[in-house]
């Protein structure tokens, strides 16, 4: 009896277990489907790179690429045959699927995550609400070893639909940049460099924008082009390495728990908090004007590159936040829009910790001091000369504080548009308000 596979957040061959379920059916129909839905939601730059792996993937096995809503196309190309999948775990996935299940069987095996979202959970059969009593029970729950998915799988060749391929290869073709490498050999590549050359200095140098000193693996794991499984097979389980692979499991399990969480606060306990909506503001920070170099080196980065380095998407975050006071989907909003790594998962519970709406880590007191962040973990101002042509010649830490060099400004590189000192205050009173 043969069946489909239906590529979604798993765009690989290699550790595939739903591909490998498949197989075990027999013949393989290996389908994507460019769901209007989700294409419409991306930026350019998101839409490129969702291409580019999909286009890597076709020229590996033979892929029926369709278009259209997939609880229509989906059933058709099935035609009576078993459909299997990864499990999606966000909300739109999840409804989705839901409502598919009631027209085809689809058989979900594995997911985008090394332990599945929903099965980690304390003794009382409760989700964590934290992340470092999380990561214990993930580690001590464990996961499967890699699957072992035949290198050329024995996949049928299917039509695919011109619109869909057109549809991809302009996407690639209007990229608004260089993006990395697509596909499974580039992120496998990309994962043995950092492993064998960056993986030791990976607890001190995580830190450091100024630096390559992560794993820049996060767009391929989003899209599945590699799966955390894969490289949790190849490193320390106690590393800090693995940790960071842990938040990224744990912000999928608390979205998978409280679905509500991708647009709406968290914990509702700031709920009565006042917000802002300074609109040339915004605008300063989305274009990396602001006069605080290293929110707005960290925004051009997000914009040039559709990357941008963790420490940074704190401060970043931070700013729009607690010294602008707009609340957070703006800004996540935002950031899914640009990031090539965009999840909805790890960024808007990365904003929402940020925030002080989210999980218990970070309360809405702690506010990044965007000028001592920069000196810290830019200290020679690399980072910033690198994405402000207007501070390149500011010489060493000289370029975190224009203000204080006679020729600070000579480049019109913008002032300031806010006092840090003077909304820190104002963020702690509006807290103060809403906590008594
Ligand atoms: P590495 O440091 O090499 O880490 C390895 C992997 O661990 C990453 O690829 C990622 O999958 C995971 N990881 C690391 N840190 C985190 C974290 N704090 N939360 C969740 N997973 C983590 N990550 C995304 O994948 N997509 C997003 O849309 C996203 N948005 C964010 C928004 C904000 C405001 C913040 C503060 C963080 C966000 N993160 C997001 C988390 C983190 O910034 C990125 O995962 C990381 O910068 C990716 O670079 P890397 O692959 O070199 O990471």
């Amino acid at each position: 009896m043969s069946s489909v596979m239906w590529f979604r957040r798993d765009l690989r061959v290699r550790d595939n277990p739903a591909l490998l379920a498949a197989l075990e059916d027999g013949p393989v129909t290996a389908l994507f489907v460019v769901d209007p839905v989700i294409w419409a939601s991306a930026g350019a730059a998101r839409r490129a790179w969702l291409a580019a792996n999909v286009l890597d993937l076709a020229e590996r096995i033979p892929l029926t690429i369709q278009h259209g809503d997939p609880r229509e196309v989906v059933p058709r190309v099935a035609d009576g045959r078993r459909v299997h999948v990864a499990a999606e775990t966000t909300p739109y996935g999840r409804r989705r699927d839901d409502a598919l299940g009631e027209k085809v069987e689809l058989v979900a095996t594995g997911s985008p995550y090394a332990v599945g979202p929903g099965l980690v959970r304390n003794g009382s059969g409760d989700p964590y609400q934290v992340f470092t009593a999380f990561a214990r029970a993930w580690r001590e729950h464990g996961w499967p070893e890699p699957a072992h998915t035949p290198r050329s799988p024995d996949i049928e060749q299917g039509d695919s639909h011109q619109r869909a391929l057109d549809l991809l290869h302009q996407a690639v073709e209007d990229a608004p940049f260089d993006l990395p490498g697509a596909g499974e050999d580039a992120a496998w590549r990309r994962w043995r460099t950092f492993r064998d050359d960056g993986l030791d200095a990976y607890p001190t140098e995580r830190n450091r924008p100024d630096h390559d000193g992560t794993s820049r693996l996060s767009p391929y794991l989003h899209l599945g082009v590699l799966h955390p499984r894969s490289l949790l097979a190849e490193v320390d389980t106690r590393s800090t390495y693995a940790d960071e692979i842990a938040w990224r499991e744990f912000y999928a399990d608390v979205l998978w728990h409280t679905p509500s969480s991708a647009w709406r606060d968290l914990k509702p306990a700031l709920g009565g908090m006042r917000y802002d909506d300074p609109e040339d503001a915004i605008e300063a920070w989305r274009t990396g004007t602001t006069g605080f170099p290293i929110v707005d080196a960290g925004m051009r980065q997000l914009s040039h590159t559709g990357w941008m380095h963790n420490r940074v998407r704190m401060i970043t975050a931070s700013f729009l936040t607690k010294d602008l006071h707009v609340w957070w989907p703006v800004g996540a909003r935002h950031f899914l829009d640009l990031l090539i790594d965009g999840d909805v998962a790890s960024n808007n519970h990365g904003w929402q910790w940020v925030a002080g709406t989210g999980t218990d880590a970070s309360p809405y007191f702690r506010v990044f001091n965007p000028i001592t962040q920069g000196l810290k973990f830019d200290p020679q101002g690399d980072y910033v000369r690198r994405w402000v042509p207007e501070l390149e010649h500011l010489p060493g830490k000289t370029a975190h504080e224009p203000w204080k060099s006679d020729v600070g400004y000579e480049r019109d590189y913008p002032l300031r548009i806010v006092d840090h000192a003077d909304e820190r205050r104002e963020a702690l009173e509006r807290y103060q308000a809403v906590r008594g």
